[in-house]
């Protein structure tokens, strides 16, 4: 048997973190076993359709690698399978269960509905369609029922569930799970307007597109049940079932907006890298054998089984996040210094700031260490870009009587540092700090202080050196002279 797997998002916003889970999961199983994966929209609900969801799951997924096998045509373009374009074939599938005597005609309306519910309620029962006593195929017989559907009445198909027995399926995660057929409800399978509910179109796709194995969130778990009555009803064989478990906040209530962030665009446009996203992801929930944590994609595709995905729910821990990626920052640095330009030069020039590659390239090696995201450079050395600011504070917490002195001194010596490195520059203001009989770290703050306003930042000589000589001296001078203001008017 050859895997077909899919991921089958409602077009109802923007991609979800669980959802790039999932797709992830179902791509890892299909690569790693040669088989497909296919991407289908799953837009029979009309009224919950958000515009631009569809390219924003179509983008995401770009991003993180993770491409569909089969781009059917339609409406002229390439694109995923579309469920909004496929209604005449749930409608007709709709119609061959009626024909098995597997599903029937019902013609109640909202109204008499609600009164069911009332009535339920009433009785302490839990709400169910009550077939026995409603307005449909059984009640009305089979004469009625061709008046009302040649009359044109409002009718509903929905699946004849069994009153008795149970319904069993294995799951690939969970076990053998079984659920009384009482406790299933006669589902609508076609809604009055002729659309099919997802329930129908989910099951009757994932047949005719000969899906081998669901795999998808724990909340389509209470679902499965009614799906597995309706291969039933059709006489089809069920596909294989995984339920991936819940994303849970830190406090392990279930993964929401309020916690931070869940749509994978806004972790796109924080800078994360799709290697690092789709790593922590992939491990969240499944567990490699052994401790090692850093995978690319090719290595989680030969090292992915549904058999090591866990039941309990997975904590979306951002801090690990945050260290994946600076894992993956550190590699870039090595092997590929020009796409991490490319990756900050939008968000530097955003700001205004528009210098070389290479002096992008060497900022990123001096700072990268110190941060977790590349756009975080920004906030930690603008100063590398842009004149710094200096802070009251600060400025007296370090001053004192000859500092000004000191940094006139420091001044003289690299307008005149012969050649212009790092290291000459830290062995001559070492001798310069013995000769006053200062420590270097003492010397070393007052020059972060002037050169780039911070407490901290990466090694200073080292700051120095890449700023180069003229800019160096400029702050330093400009520093002197605020601090003059400052020192009069203390
Ligand atoms: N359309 C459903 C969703 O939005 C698909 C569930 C399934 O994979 O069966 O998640």
């Amino acid at each position: 048997m050859s895997v077909r797997v899919r991921f089958a998002p409602s077009p109802t916003g923007f991609l979800h973190i669980g959802g790039l889970r999932t797709a992830l999961y179902n791509y890892l199983f299909a690569r790693h076993h040669s088989g497909r994966f296919i991407l289908r929209i799953e837009d029979t609900d009309q009224t919950r359709y958000v515009p631009g969801s569809v390219e924003d799951i179509l983008a995401s997924l770009r991003w993180a690698g993770i491409e569909p096998d089969e781009s059917p045509v339609h409406g002229g373009n390439y694109g995923p399978y579309t469920q909004s374009e496929r209604t005449d074939i749930y409608r007709h599938h709709a119609r061959l269960l009626v024909e098995r005597g597997t599903a029937y005609y019902a013609f109640d309306t909202p109204e008499e509905l609600e009164r069911m519910r009332q009535r339920q309620q009433a009785a302490g029962i839990a709400p169910h369609y009550d077939r026995s006593s409603m307005r449909n195929q059984y009640t009305l017989g089979e004469e009625e029922t061709q008046r009302l559907l040649v009359a044109g009445s409002p009718a509903t198909i929905r699946l004849k569930v069994p009153l008795h027995g149970e319904v069993k399926f294995d799951d690939i995660i969970r076990g053998t799970i079984v659920v009384p057929c009482k406790d299933v409800d006669d589902q609508i399978l076609l809604k009055s307007d002729g659309f099919p509910t997802y329930h129908l179109a989910n099951v009757v796709d994932d047949h005719l597109m000969g899906i081998t194995h669901v795999i998808r969130g724990e909340e389509w778990l209470p679902s499965t049940p009614k799906h597995v009555l309706l291969y039933h009803a059709f006489g089809w064989e069920s596909p294989l079932f995984a339920h991936l478990p819940l994303l849970l906040n830190p406090d392990r209530s279930k993964l929401s907006k309020r916690h931070g962030d869940v749509a994978v665009r806004d972790y796109i446009a924080k800078g994360y890298f799709p290697e690092a996203l789709v790593n922590f992801i992939a491990l969240l929930g499944w567990n490699p054998d052994g401790d090692r944590e850093l995978y690319m994609l090719d290595e989680l595709i030969e090292a992915f089984s549904l058999e090591r995905v866990n039941k309990a729910g997975a904590v979306f821990d951002i801090a690990k996040l945050d260290w994946m990626n600076a894992q993956y920052l550190k590699q870039f640095v090595v092997r590929d210094l020009p796409r991490l330009v490319a990756h900050i030069r939008p968000f530097l020039e955003e700001r205004g700031w528009n210098v070389s590659d290479d002096y992008i390239a060497r900022v990123i090696v001096l700072v990268h260490e110190r941060i977790h995201r590349l756009p975080e450079l920004i906030d930690f050395a603008p100063y590398m870009f842009s004149p710094p600011e200096y802070d009251d504070d600060f400025f007296r917490s370090v001053w004192t009587d000859d500092a000004a002195q000191l940094i006139e001194e420091c001044t003289q010596l690299i307008e005149s540092l012969e050649p212009w490195d790092a290291e000459t520059l830290h062995n001559r203001i070492s001798t310069l700090a013995q000769a006053h009989g200062v420590p270097f770290r003492i010397i070393g703050t007052l020059l972060r202080l002037a050169v780039t306003g911070r407490r901290v930042g990466a090694g200073m000589m080292d700051t120095i050196a890449l700023l180069g000589k003229d800019e160096t001296v400029r702050r330093l001078r400009t520093f002197l002279r605020w601090t003059s203001e400052r020192v009069a008017h203390a």
